[in-house]
């Protein structure tokens, strides 16, 4: 699509930028058949292609209005366009650069402000989040509908592994992302990681100094605010991985490893940051990447736990019938579709062969079960389900109605957001993938 940019952004990096990205769009409209906000509005400004056209004018000079700013706000980020479009348009990258340009130019009315603030200084700062979400789990049950929806009921962590001894000790060890909301949501799904990873024999850690990854910031359109975070974090991690004293930096919610795998773009112009950002992106691993390399020790781990007993499952995870919710971060975002599904697939008929072992005659213990539209958004999307409740609530509706068709007894996904959310629509339990597994190792 030939662009023109405005005076005032020629030799820019968002110009430049921008403009490279709108020439590979075609205008074909593939991507908007695919595109959830389309479907649900049926609106060509809610969908990719129009977005594009908006931020096409923006960048061309056209001074954008309220409506320019709520059609791309209503966009999920879920990049799910991306995945679909043949010409391999950065919709990500063009919607960051179109939102940052709008919000210079349109004031935003005073209650979008004040609550944009608030989420942005509760949601990345521990020491205000922990404290917080601690009083709302200890009162849960009394609290308004709508606040009891945004706090999890809290689940025992769980004891965390002690260090792996010997020889494994000096090869192996990771960093997880002391990330600002998950630890305190939900203390159980580092806990499990620490021990499906201790099992391995790899030992995790938090590096001191690390916090919050940025995409709450990012999300919220704090674009500097977003890049301390990033920064912080280069510094804390990057000596380690230098030293090769840890070999990745694992993630477990994937909302923050796609936003971790982007730090070299977000400081490729910062001459102090650049190469180091770089790589700590290269080395940053979902953690249903960096399991899918160690599968057979894993189904080793299975064998031993499971061999020779009866076939109920671990009493952890009871479930015969189990849905994977693939977040879009996963599958969109860092192109990891289809990952923790054939480890899941792997790890169940490593389960089945034990069990019919033990006994020929019983069923597998667990099976994944596919449902239908598993590539559209849960309507989660990071702060998304605050700032836009009713399009939220809908694709989640939508969602779940699609898997339970299904009839799950057990829904996993493999990111805090979409698991809290998905859990406010269902009795059916939503759980992260590495918890379902650690029961699987922990318990015989
Ligand atoms: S983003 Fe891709 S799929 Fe969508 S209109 Fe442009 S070229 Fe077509
Ligand atoms: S990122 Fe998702 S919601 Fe936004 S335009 Fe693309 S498909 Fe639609």
């Amino acid at each position: 699509m030939e662009t023109h940019l405005a005076e005032w952004l020629q030799g820019t990096r968002d110009g430049d930028e921008a403009e490279a990205i709108l020439r590979r769009c075609v205008h074909c409209g593939f991507c908007t058949a695919t595109c959830p906000t389309y479907q649900l509005l049926g609106d060509e400004l809610d969908g990719p292609r129009g977005r594009i056209y908006l931020i096409k004018q923006v960048v061309e000079g056209v001074k954008p209005t309220a409506a320019t700013q709520l059609h791309l706000d209503r966009c999920l980020t879920c990049r799910n366009c991306e995945t679909t479009c043949p010409s391999g348009v950065e919709y990500g990258r063009l919607i960051d650069i179109g939102r940052r340009l709008v919000d210079q130019q349109v004031e935003r009315p005073a209650a979008q402000r004040a609550v944009r603030g608030l989420l942005q200084e509760t949601l990345t700062r521990r020491w205000v989040f922990d404290p917080a979400m601690r009083v709302g789990q200890a009162v849960r049950e009394v609290l308004p509908a709508a606040l009891k929806a945004k706090v999890p009921a809290r689940r025992s962590p769980g004891v965390w592994p002690t260090e792996v001894a010997g020889e494994a000790k000096a090869q192996r060890r990771v960093f997880l992302i002391n990330g600002c909301v998950q630890p305190a949501m939900m203390p159980s799904i580092d806990a499990a990681t620490a021990r499906v990873l201790a099992a391995i024999g790899v030992n995790v850690s938090y590096a001191q100094e690390s916090g919050c990854c940025g995409a709450i910031r990012h999300h919220l359109d704090d674009q500097n605010g977003a890049l301390e975070d990033a920064r912080r974090n280069v510094d804390a991690w990057f000596p380690a991985l230098e030293a090769q004293a840890v070999e990745a930096i694992v993630v477990n919610a994937s909302g923050c490893g796609a936003v971790v795998k982007e730090y070299g773009h977000w400081l490729a112009d910062d001459v102090a940051y650049a190469d180091r950002a770089q790589r700590v992106s290269a080395a940053v691993r979902d953690l249903g990447e960096f399991l899918a390399t160690e599968v057979d020790r894993l189904g080793d781990l299975i064998g031993s736990s499971h061999s020779g007993k009866p076939t109920q499952g671990p009493k952890d995870a009871p479930s015969q019938r189990i849905a994977f919710h693939p977040p879009c971060t996963l599958q969109h975002g860092q192109k990891l579709g289809g990952v923790v599904e054939a480890l899941l697939d792997r790890l169940m008929d490593r389960l089945a062969a034990v069990a019919a072992g033990a006994d020929s005659k019983k069923a597998p213990v667990a099976k994944r079960v596919a449902f239908s539209e598993s590539h559209l958004c849960c309507g989660s999307a990071g702060t998304y389900s605050v700032l836009q409740p009713e399009i939220s609530a809908q694709l989640r509706d939508r969602k779940l109605a699609n898997i339970d068709v299904s009839q799950p007894d057990l829904i996993l996904s493999a990111n805090i957001g979409c698991i809290t959310h998905l859990q406010n629509g269902t009795v059916t339990p939503v759980r992260h993938w590495v918890e379902w597994l650690d029961g699987l190792i922990q318990s015989p």
